[in-house]
Order: structure tokens, then C-alpha cells, then sequence
């Protein structure tokens, strides 16, 4: 039971000297540079950093989490976009011996985890820092056998806010991390990996139950040395913990998501098997987290939070009427949830009126919308053989029919679907947003002379160009100017030498990928200096105040961007609405400086 093992986590830690902590809310407070909280080190990071918390140097807590970076992941047996997250932590008190031997008493005594079926990851050490063999000694005196025990490299096994070690900052703490795997020997694992299986293996025998981060080094311009004060970072889902405790690989059937399960199965008529599960799975974990954003006080919308809130209950829809769902639904799963988590998260309940009205009239929202759109479809292509790009836009542009749909309901009735719809449909979609250039003169406080759609889309299309350069290049480039018309973006930045086709087709190619991807655009005000450690880019920095604005492209803006600049803007509210583009022309303006145009398609 997920309420028992809770209690039993944070009650072993308490009795271990650590203060609980609640959990933070889903939206983060005063932290303009993340949408969601996605990790119980998150809310964390000020007090890893050195600064003192008011309860002490031992904590522990059950943290809320939303990833809306593992949203397609959900459909498998072990990934949520909202999770909880048992953590604790010693801030400069106890390091690697306390937390391994607790750890592993923990998951073996207190809920009795076979220890033959715990399987650990060791930093394996490279030509900077050594190999984590302290971490492997103590894993072997608490009764782990050496073979299994494994040792990967960095991008495994390294623990920084930046990542991997060459990205980190100087001045950035660090350290290498272990993780534990659940072995479920029963699963019917892909053999296809045979003997090369390990606790990393994508085969489905391991799961990942929890990870100890040892932050324990310091990035300087000398190099890494060890810090001062040296923390423990443990996070291990609870949802995990518990599908190991029952020795069942799938989350799905544990106590949290059995009742909404059940109803489904109810509604849709059908049980829960195999070859339905992924649709089960998406509305079950969707609705969960949007019920827990929206009692955490974020309404779908169609910006920022909001925006996944939304998102969250029209994929929800969209599964449902893969099981043949046609009704509405899913406003009574906000009572379900509420009562599952009565004693963890008491408001859902409290607020469980307000949040099913919510989940309704997103719902009814969207239904109506995917009704008119699919009456239209049938009247569109009764008679006819195939589902042009033409039609798929109609129904986008009149009732908000995602293109996906149109394709999907052109499948179930055999019309043919041409190869390029999705390029077609993106250059209508274009066209039509310069026809009906807004040319709304004031309505950006940037001052611009012109902000037609085509301009808007041109400076998102400058950061997209920007990041891309600096991916396909390296990170020597850097803007030097830009200008823009609305006809074309040109582009000037540092780079020595002339770019080969090759260059210039991945960074096409790049761009052109980010648009279909669908990435939100999203702007923070913040303050200067906390935008450029975030790893914001600002050429000539000096020349920002001290409150700047910064746009950031990517699904969330804390972990998962593939841009960030200070920029007074506008933009596009997604990628996708800047449609594709080309580079157009190349050439030198000067010693070391490149200059690109590019064009919209
Ligand atoms: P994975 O590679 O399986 O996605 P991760 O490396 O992203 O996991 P961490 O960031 O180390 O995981 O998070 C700590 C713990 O939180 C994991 O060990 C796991 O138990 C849990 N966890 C992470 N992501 C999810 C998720 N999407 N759903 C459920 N639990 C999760
Ligand atoms: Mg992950």
C-alpha cells in the first residue's frame, strides 16, 4: 500500500535523526525558471548550495512530481509524468557509509526487497575523476555480490545541474551517483539482448527504484576539487518501490491506480490486458497528474502550466475513444483520485467540486470540438478516395482538428494519405498566418516597427537558428547581429571558416525538426544573474537591467530546453506555428564572422 510505504520510509529516517519536510507544490514558488517540480531535489537546490535550512542537516520528504518530458514515455510499465518521489538528504552531515547501509537496510528489512534482487550502477571514473570504489566497497560489506555491481561512465552515473561534467560551470558542485535496480526474474524480457543484458538494459528485466547522489566535488578553473561540504541526494519513486515491493512489474497495478483502473475497465467495458494497456495507462496517469495540477491551482489553458494541464486531458480523450469511450468520463476520476490520496494530499479532496469541473469542461470542450470536425470529415470525404492536406487544414483551422485525427480517422476508413501531408499541411499553415498578418503596432512593448506573423515567427525562427548553429558548430558560435524582414531572417555569428553543405543541411535539418516537435516558447521575467546561470544566453550582458525577460524554448523550461535567451521578444507560442524552413544563402562578413539568411517555406 503506497500510504503504508510512505509512512514507513519517512518514519525509518526520522528514527535515523532527519526532520520531515511536506511536499512543495507541482508549480515551483518564487522560481520563474521551471514550470514544474520535477524532482525532490529541486525545491533542494538552495540548501545543496550552501545555503542553511531552517529544520537541520538530515531531511526527509514524499515530493509531488510532474515531468512533462516523460509524457510519451507513458504507456510502458514504469514511467508517470506525475510521481512521487521519497528523498532524503544530509547537508554536509553524513555521506556515502550512513546512506548506503540505510538504503539497503531499508529496502531489505523494512520492506523486504530479496537482496539477490537488487542490482547497483557505480560511477565507473574517467581521466578526471577517479572510479566511485568507495561507494562499491559499501555496497559489498552490506551484502551486495560483487557481480552485481555494475560501473557506467558519466552520462550514467554523474550527478550535476548541467549535466555531464564538460557542461558544468565553473564554480558548480558535483559528484558521482548510484542507483538501485529492482530485478523482476519472471518478466518475459526481450532475449534478443541475451547475455549483453545489464541494470541499464532497455529489455524490461530492471527497473530503477532509486538514486543516491553523492555531490562531493567542485568544478574550479583548475579543475575538479573536492568541496567542502559534502551532501546526499536520494530520490526514489514511490510508485517503483512499491510495484517492486509486490514483485510486480507493472505501476499500473499498484493500490494508487487500481481504482481508476477499475473504473475504465467500467466505462470502457473491457479489462485491462496487454494489448489495451497503453490506452489505459495514458488516462490513468494523465488524469492523475492533471487532478493533482489542478488542485495544486493550475486550469487548463493554453500557455505554461496550463498548456500540459490541457494537454494532459485531451490526450486522455484521445485514448478513451481508442477503447471506444464516446461519452464523457473523466470528470469522476478527480473523485477517485481524491479519495486515494485522503490522508497523503487531504486538498484534492477538499477541492475535488472545482477540480472535476474543470477536467469536465476541458473535456466537453474538446469533444465538441473533435465532434464538429469528424462530421465535417465524413461530409468532406463521402465519395472520395483519399484525404488531402487541403481538407486536413479546413477542419484544423475551422474546429481545431489535429491533423493526427485526420489521419487517423483516413486510416479507419482506407483513404489514402499522401506521404508529404504533414509538409503540406504546415505550408498552408503558414500561408494563411501571413495573410492574416495582425500587424497589432503596440501591442509588444519591444517597440517594433513591424510584428506581422511573419516577423514573430522570423525572431523565434533566430533563436531556433541560433541554438542549431551552436549544436551542429560547436559553442564558439555566437550571435553578432541580426535583421530581420518579412521576407527573411539574416543571420551574423562567430565561426572561422566557410559552412560545407553538409553543415548547413544538419542545421536545417535541425530546425526543421525542433518546429515539428511542437515546442512551446515560453517567457519568464527574472533577474539577470539567475537567468544567465540557468544557462540563458545573452550576448553584450552588461547592456540588460537588472529584471530581464527571457524567452525559452522546450517542454520544460528548466531541464528539457533547447534554447534560452534574454529577448525582449515576441514570439510564437510554439515551434510548430513557425512552420519550415530553409537556409537560403551563405557567406563571410568579416574575419571570423559567418552571415546566414534563411526563409520560411
Ligand atoms: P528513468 O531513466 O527510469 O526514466 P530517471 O533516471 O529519469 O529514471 P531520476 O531522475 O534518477 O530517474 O529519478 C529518481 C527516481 O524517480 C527514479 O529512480 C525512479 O524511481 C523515479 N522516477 C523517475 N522518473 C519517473 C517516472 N517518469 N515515473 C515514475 N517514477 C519515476
Ligand atoms: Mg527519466
Amino acid at each position: 500500500m503506497a500510504d503504508e510505504l510512505r509512512k514507513k520510509y519517512i518514519d525509518f529516517f526520522v528514527a535515523r535523526g532527519h526532520v520531515v519536510i511536506p511536499s512543495a507544490p507541482l508549480v515551483p514558488e518564487n522560481d520563474p525558471t521551471t514550470l514544474f517540480t520535477g524532482s525532490g531535489m529541486q525545491p533542494m537546490i538552495p540548501y545543496l548550495l550552501g545555503q542553511s535550512h531552517p529544520l537541520g542537516v538530515r531531511l526527509v520528504d514524499s515530493q509531488k512530481c510532474f515531468r512533462s518530458q516523460d509524457i510519451e514515455e507513458v504507456g510502458d510499465n514504469r514511467h508517470d509524468t506525475f510521481f512521487e518521489m521519497l528523498g532524503n538528504w544530509s547537508l554536509g552531515d553524513y555521506f556515502k557509509e550512513e546512506q548506503i547501509a540505510w538504503l539497503f537496510d531499508f529496502l531489505t528489512q523494512e520492506i523486504g526487497l530479496p537482496k539477490e534482487k537488487l542490482w547497483i550502477s557505480v560511477f565507473a571514473g574517467d581521466d578526471v575523476i577517479p572510479k566511485d570504489d568507495e561507494a562499491t566497497a559499501i555496497w559489498q560489506k552490506v551484502g551486495i555480490s560483487k557481480n552485481r555491481i555494475f560501473h557506467y561512465d558519466e552520462t550514467k552515473n554523474w550527478w550535476s545541474r548541467a549535466g555531464v561534467k564538460a557542461k558544468m560551470p565553473i564554480g558548480e558542485p558535483g559528484g558521482p551517483d548510484s542507483e538501485v535496480f529492482y530485478e523482476f526474474t519472471e518478466v518475459e524480457h526481450d532475449k534478443k539482448f541475451g547475455n549483453s543484458c545489464h541494470p541499464n538494459c532497455d529489455c524490461g528485466r530492471f527497473m530503477e527504484i532509486g538514486n543516491s547522489v553523492f555531490m562531493q566535488y567542485l568544478k574550479t578553473d583548475k579543475g575538479f576539487e573536492p568541496l567542502p561540504q559534502k551532501n546526499i541526494d536520494f530520490g526514489g519513486g514511490l510508485e517503483r518501490m512499491l510495484a517492486a515491493v509486490h514483485d510486480e512489474p507493472d505501476v499500473f497495478k499498484i493500490d494508487l491506480f487500481v481504482p481508476i483502473i477499475d473504473y475504465i475497465e467500467k466505462v470502457a467495458g473491457q479489462k485491462y490486458t496487454s494489448a489495451n494497456s497503453a490506452s489505459f495507462r495514458v488516462i490513468a496517469d494523465h488524469l492523475r497528474a492533471a487532478v493533482m495540477l489542478i488542485a495544486d491551482g493550475v486550469q487548463p489553458s493554453n500557455k505554461d502550466q496550463g498548456y500540459f494541464v490541457r494537454r494532459l486531458i485531451r490526450r486522455a480523450v484521445r485514448y478513451g475513444k481508442q477503447l471506444g469511450i464516446t461519452q464523457p468520463f473523466l470528470g469522476k476520476i478527480a473523485e477517485i483520485v481524491g479519495k486515494t490520496y485522503r490522508e497523503a494530499y487531504p486538498a484534492v479532496m477538499r477541492n475535488v467540486l472545482s477540480v472535476t469541473q474543470a477536467i469536465e469542461g476541458e473535456e466537453n470542450k474538446f469533444l465538441r470540438t473533435l465532434e464538429k470536425g469528424l462530421q465535417e470529415f465524413v461530409k468532406q470525404t463521402a465519395g472520395s478516395a483519399k484525404l488531402t492536406a487541403q481538407l486536413a487544414f479546413t477542419l484544423y483551422e475551422t474546429y481545431g482538428f489535429p491533423l493526427e485525427l485526420s489521419i487517423e480517422e483516413a486510416q479507419h476508413k482506407n483513404l489514402t494519405v499522401s506521404g508529404n501531408i504533414h509538409q503540406e499541411f504546415q505550408k498552408m499553415k503558414n500561408q494563411h498566418a501571413d495573410r492574416s498578418r495582425t500587424a497589432s503596432v503596440g501591442k509588444f512593448k519591444g517597440g517594433l516597427a513591424d510584428t506581422s506573423e511573419a516577423v514573430v515567427k522570423y525572431h523565434t525562427a533566430t533563436h531556433l537558428l541560433h541554438a542549431a548553429l551552436r549544436q551542429v558548430l560547436g559553442t564558439h558560435v555566437e550571435q553578432q547581429g541580426s535583421n530581420i524582414t518579412g521576407e527573411r531572417l539574416r543571420f551574423d555569428f562567430t565561426h572561422p571558416q566557410v559552412l560545407t553543405d553538409r553543415e548547413k543541411q544538419a542545421v536545417e535539418k535541425q530546425i526543421n525538426d525542433w518546429v515539428a516537435a511542437d515546442l512551446p516558447v515560453t517567457q519568464q521575467t527574472m533577474r539577470k544573474d539567475a537567468a544567465l546561470k540557468a544557462g540563458a544566453l545573452a550576448f553584450f550582458a552588461e547592456k540588460y537591467p537588472d529584471q530581464v525577460s527571457v524567452y525559452t524554448i522546450g517542454y520544460d523550461p528548466e531541464k528539457d530546453w533547447i534554447s534560452k535567451e534574454l529577448c525582449g521578444g515576441p514570439h510564437v507560442t510554439n515551434t510548430g506555428e513557425v512552420g519550415q524552413i530553409k537556409i537560403t544563402k551563405e557567406k563571410a562578413v568579416a574575419a571570423g564572422v559567418r552571415r546566414l539568411y534563411l526563409e520560411l517555406v
